[in-house]
């Protein structure tokens, strides 16, 4: 069982030193336990928070302990009710090989998914985040026009196709020409605006001539910095993530905006609603897998994956998450071992 334990607490970006490749038994399950392979581990940004000790809305991993991930996974052995050898499952297998598990916020996939690794997408964690960020915060109306960076990856491309379902004039933000040219040729928003440009502030209130009625917000930083000042009197801003401040060991330096940023919230009457997926909204989780579901079925949603092979290569692809070097989800396939 090869697994990848926390070896180290980062101070900024993860390095090759972080996360440490161990070999162990594989585990036996006990009754009412079963055994797991994991076929693919979910790589997301959200695990940087997890390598932190600092204060979260979830415990740190320990030092020694196996990194936590979601993972699509196969019953290999099971002495529990209700799940057989050779069924599919979503489970928290963690970066390892093998796990063992009594059921627990597990979900079944079935004998035979047409797509597994999509449960760690479109179809499960990220889409949901889009789904229920986005139409129980964001409250999206027709007409209206919706702005979300990180725009082709597994949240903000979800996000976008949901805004132009609704009926939304959607502007996505993304790193460089190729996703940009992505986003409005395949996700099919309005325009997409490359943050990586000298003049992307400019760009953006170019293409937001109707000022920003929702802002869902994935990256904080500067895409942030220039959103503010187009947002319309009753905006309102999911806050889903940050991901241009996860690596970040200090607050950037001055001019302190922060006045400036109440005064704008205040006048204009912006809600501002920051969320944790399932903490917040896992009561919902069947309207959206039926939502999901039917516009997958009709063609109505495009979902683009980079699966890269090897549990060993985990750690690098996930430092070049955070970095920007993904291009749709990025997924580790670990099996069939
Ligand atoms: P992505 O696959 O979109 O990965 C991250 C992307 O963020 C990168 O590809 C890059 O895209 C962009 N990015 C990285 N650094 C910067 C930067 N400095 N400035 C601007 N963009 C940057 O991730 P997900 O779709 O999985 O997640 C998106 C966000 O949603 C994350 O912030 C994540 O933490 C959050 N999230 C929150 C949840 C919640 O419950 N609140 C649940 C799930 C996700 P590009 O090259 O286009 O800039």
């Amino acid at each position: 069982n090869r697994r990848l334990v926390l070896a180290e607490r980062p101070k900024g970006e993860p390095t090759a030193s972080t996360l440490r490749l161990e070999t162990a038994e594989i585990p036996a399950p006990k009754k009412g336990q079963m055994l797991l392979r994991t076929e693919f581990l979910s790589l997301d940004p959200y695990m940087r928070g997890r390598m932190s000790d600092a204060p979260s809305y979830a415990a740190p991993v320990e030092i020694g302990g196996v990194m936590v991930g979601g993972t699509v996974a196969q019953v290999v052995q099971s002495e529990r009710d209700g799940f057989a050898k050779g069924d599919w499952v979503v489970s928290f297998n963690g970066w390892q090989d093998y796990a063992l598990s009594d059921g627990t916020g597990v979900m079944p996939l079935g004998r035979n998914p047409q797509n597994p690794s999509w449960a760690l997408g479109v179809l499960g964690m990220p889409g949901f985040t889009a789904w229920a960020g986005l139409t129980k915060i964001g409250q999206p109306k027709a007409g209206e026009t919706l702005v979300v960076a990180a725009a082709t990856g597994p949240v903000g491309a979800t996000v976008g196709q949901i805004g132009k379902i609704l009926g939304c004039h959607v502007v996505g933000v993304a790193g460089g020409p190729e996703k940009c040219a992505y986003a409005v040729e395949t996700l099919g928003f309005d325009a997409c605006i490359d943050h990586k440009a000298d003049d992307f502030a400019q760009q953006l209130v170019a293409a937001t001539p109707k000022g920003i009625d929702v802002y869902f917000e994935n990256v904080g930083g500067k895409v942030f910095d220039a959103v503010i000042g187009q947002l319309n009197p009753g905006a309102r801003v999911p806050v889903c993530g940050l991901i241009s401040q996860y690596n970040a060991t200090s607050l950037p330096a001055g001019p302190d905006r922060m006045n400036w940023l109440m005064g704008q919230l205040l006048r204009k009457r912006i809600t501002m609603r920051g969320f944790i997926i399932f903490d917040d909204f896992a009561h919902l989780y069947p309207d959206f897998a039926k939502d999901m579901q039917g516009w997958i079925a009709a063609g109505k949603m495009h979902y683009r994956e980079e699966i890269i092979e090897g549990l060993e290569q985990a750690p690098e692809a996930f430092i070049g998450l955070l970095r920007g070097e993904n291009f749709g989800k990025r997924v580790i396939y670990v099996g069939p071992l």
